[in-house]
């Protein structure tokens, strides 16, 4: 009989396998709060890579609706389906559908249950699900699991995403029927930029497809004119009809933890039937419920929370450019810096947290190889001082390591 290495020194071996690759990540332990000023190992740094884009996770009003509703108990106690469904998770979801423009919102313990739970209840054998190349690592694995066809398309390529709603229509007559989702974020986490939705919305017409949009960074920060906080659908001017499947997150705008999905009344009927994630785990805290309810009420109620971010990412491209760094094509509040290669991104990252700041050194398999990239993440509660001295210690560190905005190698 062969015997099998012990398993933690096979795992050491991957892990230094890691390490030498410049891949290992870094579990940093916070002391303080999640706000712009955070503490690691007793050393007060500025944060720029939070998802708190509109600061509230340290509003005072939030926090004292979360106190409140612990009043309810500390857990849930049970699934949604079982007693943890409390009048609570009932009032969130009529905000959500509110804020939203959808007819209901059904709440879940994370945006990544949300987005598995979703795809595999909607799509399985036999149906076509089509994503795009940089989708968000949650609705890569809802589209693993489902067991669907799954297609991909190159990042935000109509062409492209035609070409494949071409072969799931020949899949569907070849098997006499199965359905098409199509899933994109709203907005790439790691890239900032938008999807062309009003164009995929109208591609999903013609070949009869369903658009889900993943609103995790849309979600509270923009909108139209009639709902200035219901994420990119919104703002590229679709309604239910146009994208049907809205996922958004409350771990990020509104600053807490959870997640929704909104849509038709008999979406939202159907996922409670069939979305294991919802049904198989332990409701949301009803405090947790309590303080979204208030980030959402505030995300109505005060729009000077949106205004001051758009100040700041307005303030940080103007000044990145004048300052000559490599600056993606992004208006959102996430502003990534291309460094190319993970050795770099690891050092620049380290030279900033000595100076001071936080910022996320994003690599594989995160990113594409080869397109490592400094994460930096924007807030209402950051002041325009944060943020100049943030680009000024940027500046001066690529120049440190031999990088300019003149190498095109490095900035391509
Ligand atoms: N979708 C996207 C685009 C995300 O960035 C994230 C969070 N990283 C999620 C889904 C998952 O959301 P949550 O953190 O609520 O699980």
């Amino acid at each position: 009989m062969t015997s099998t290495a012990p398993l933690a020194e096979v795992l050491r071996q991957r892990l230094a396998e890691r390490r030498e690759r410049n891949l290992y990540r870094e579990l940093k332990t916070l002391a303080a709060a999640p706000g712009p000023q955070a503490e690691v190992d007793g050393v007060p740094l500025v944060t720029f890579s939070s998802n708190d884009y509109l600061g509230l996770a340290t509003h005072p009003a939030v926090i004292a609706a979360q106190q409140a509703g612990a009043e309810l108990g500390a857990g849930a106690t049970a699934s949604h389906l079982v007693n943890g469904h409390l009048e609570v998770h009932e009032q969130l979801q009529d905000r959500i559908a509110g804020l939203t423009g959808r007819e209901a919102a059904l709440v879940f313990s994370s945006g990544y249950l949300a987005n598995v739970g979703t795809i595999c209840a909607l799509v399985g054998r036999g149906d076509n699900i089509i994503s795009d190349r940089l989708n968000h690592a949650s609705l890569i694995d809802g589209a693993r699991l489902c067991r669907a066809e799954s297609l991909r398309f190159a990042h935000s390529d109509l062409a492209a995403l035609e070409r494949q709603l071409q072969r799931a229509q020949r899949n569907r007559k070849e098997r006499g029927g199965g359905n098409i989702l199509v899933a994109v974020d709203g907005v790439y986490s790691m890239d900032g930029d938008c999807a062309p939705l009003r164009e995929m919305a109208q591609l999903c017409r013609e070949y009869g497809a369903w658009l889900m949009v993943d609103e995790a960074h849309g979600f509270g920060v923009m909108g139209s004119a009639e709902l200035p906080a219901a994420g990119s659908a919104a703002a590229a001017g679709l309604g239910q009809d146009e994208a049907p499947v809205l996922m958004g997150t409350l771990g990020k705008a509104a600053g807490n933890a959870g997640a929704f999905v909104a849509g038709s009344r008999e979406l939202v009927d159907y996922l409670v039937q069939f979305a294991r994630p919802y049904i198989y785990t332990t409701g949301m805290p009803p405090a947790i419920a309590a303080g979204n309810i208030a980030a959402l009420d505030i995300m109505q109620s005060e729009p000077g929370h949106r205004e001051r971010l758009r100040q700041r990412i307005g303030q940080f491209r103007r000044r990145a450019a004048e300052l000559g760094l490599p600056l993606m094509p992004s208006a959102t509040a996430i502003q990534p810096l291309l460094l190319g290669d993970e050795e770099t991104v690891v050092r620049v990252a380290g030279r900033l947290q000595e100076r001071g700041f936080l910022v996320g050194a994003i690599r594989p398999p995160t990113v594409p190889a080869g397109t490592a990239r400094l994460r930096i993440t924007l807030s209402a509660a950051h002041s325009e001082k944060q943020v100049e001295d943030l680009l000024l210690v940027l500046a001066g560190a690529l120049v440190e390591y031999g990088i300019n905005g003149e190498s095109p190698g490095v900035w391509s």
